[in-house]
Order: C-alpha cells, then structure tokens, then sequence
C-alpha cells in the first residue's frame, strides 16, 4: 500500500478518438500528491484542467494510465466500487456552487451524510461545526439566493467537506468572485483543508493564489510541469 493520496501515472486522454476532429487533451500525466499536500493547478482555459480533475476524481476514465486513491487502484473497479470511493474519499468543488436551491446551507451539508450513511443528528452536528469555521453559521437556515456570493461558495467548501474526504478537488474555486470577496473565501478554504490535514488539488488561473498553495504546477500541452 502507498501512502500517496492521490496517485496518476502515465494518464493520456483524447475526445473524438479516431475522427478528423480528435483532440488529445492529456498526453503524459504523472502526479502524486502526499497526504496533507496541497497542490495548485495552473492552466489557461481549455488546457484539460476539467478532464484531469474529473479522471482524478473518477468522474471520467482516462485512455491509458492508472489512478490510485490512497494506494487503491481504482482503474478497472466497476462503476459501483468507483462510485463508492468517490462518495467517500473525494469532495468537489466547481467555480459555481451547485448547491440544491431548495434546502437551506445546512440541509445542502446534512444530506450527503444521509446518502451515506450517517444519522440525522450527528450529520447536523457536522454541518454546524463546517460552518462554524468558514464563518456562515449565522446563515444556516437560508436557502441558496440568500446568500452571497462568497458565503454559496463557503457553503459548497461544507458539503464538499461534509463526509470527510482524503481528497478534495476545486476547479477554479473563487473564480466567480471579485477579487476581495476571491481572496477571503481562498484563505477560509485553505484553513480549512489545512485544519483536516487533507489533501487538494486546486485549479486557478490566479498565480497569487498559486502561490499560497504547497507546490504550483502548469498543465501544458498534455502534460504537467513544476512553476
Ligand atoms: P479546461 O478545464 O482547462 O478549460 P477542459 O478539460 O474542459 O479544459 O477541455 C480541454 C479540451 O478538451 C478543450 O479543447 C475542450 O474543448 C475539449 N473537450 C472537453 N470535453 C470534451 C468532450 N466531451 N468532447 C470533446 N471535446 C472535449
């Protein structure tokens, strides 16, 4: 077993393969993450930073390579095994919240917890003490439109949060932020991930914000290179 949180080797990816209009998007993709790491992607749109994030988190299956999640090899499991680990071991958070519009903050934290198993009072104490940190507990029982901007997306951190991943991926996090707002929001994540001691993959085009992280990489031309 590996101590690696996350572990790609050799991942190559392509959409439309074998037509006029095939574009490989990832050629040669290598990347541990240690556990507690927190690693910045840096890549212009359209660079594949998606793709890689969704193989990462076994939304999407690469063409060739493998994809471990704490030393499992999770390449190959069936759909129901991967589904599992995903709900388990991976959080997600997207440069727009997708929070469900008709609960409120604390029901969008409790039902992951429910869908997995965990009792409707502990799933609560949960929440509370996830909102507590970022700082929007006093917005628990507001719905979604009620909320800012940058309390939706401390929010979305929560549920992401909300069963205790080894790994969390964010896909341009506070990128739908002005730039204050981005940057306060940016810090209450990275105490957050700091204070679970888990692991993350961040994708940003904001070098500032890159360099707050533990190690900068550039997704370029299919592969990863160290900033
Ligand atoms: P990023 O997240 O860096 O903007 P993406 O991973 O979304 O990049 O996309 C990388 C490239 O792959 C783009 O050229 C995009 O048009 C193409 N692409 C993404 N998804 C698909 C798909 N399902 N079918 C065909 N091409 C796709």
């Amino acid at each position: 077993m590996s101590d690696l949180t996350l572990e790609l080797s050799g991942i190559a990816k392509a959409y439309n393969k074998g037509r006029e209009n095939e574009v490989t998007v990832l050629r040669q993709i290598d990347l541990h993450v240690e556990p507690g790491e927190i690693v910045a992607l840096v890549a212009p749109s359209g660079a594949g930073k998606s793709t890689l994030l969704h193989i990462a988190g076994l939304l999407d299956a690469p063409d060739s390579g493998s994809v471990k999640i704490a030393g499992q090899t999770v390449t190959g499991l069936s759909d129901r095994k991967r589904t599992a680990i995903r709900r388990e071991d991976v959080g997600f958070v997207y440069q727009f919240h997708h929070l469900l519009p008709e609960f409120t903050a604390l029901e969008n934290i409790v039902l992951p917890q429910l869908a997995n198993g965990v009792s409707a009072t502990a799933a609560q104490e949960r929440a509370k003490d996830l909102l507590t940190r970022v700082g929007v507990s006093h917005r628990a029982d507001h719905r979604p439109a009620a909320l800012s901007g940058g309390e939706q997306q401390r929010v979305a951190f929560c549920r992401a949060l909300a069963n205790s991943p080894r790994l969390l991926l964010a896909d341009e996090p506070t990128g739908n932020l002005d730039p204050a707002t981005s940057d306060q929001v940016f810090a209450a994540l990275m105490e957050l991930v700091r204070d679970t001691g888990l692991s993350a993959v961040i994708a940003t085009h904001n070098l500032e914000l890159a360099a707050r992280m533990d190690r900068q990489l550039r997704l370029e031309d299919g592969t990863l290179v160290s900033l």
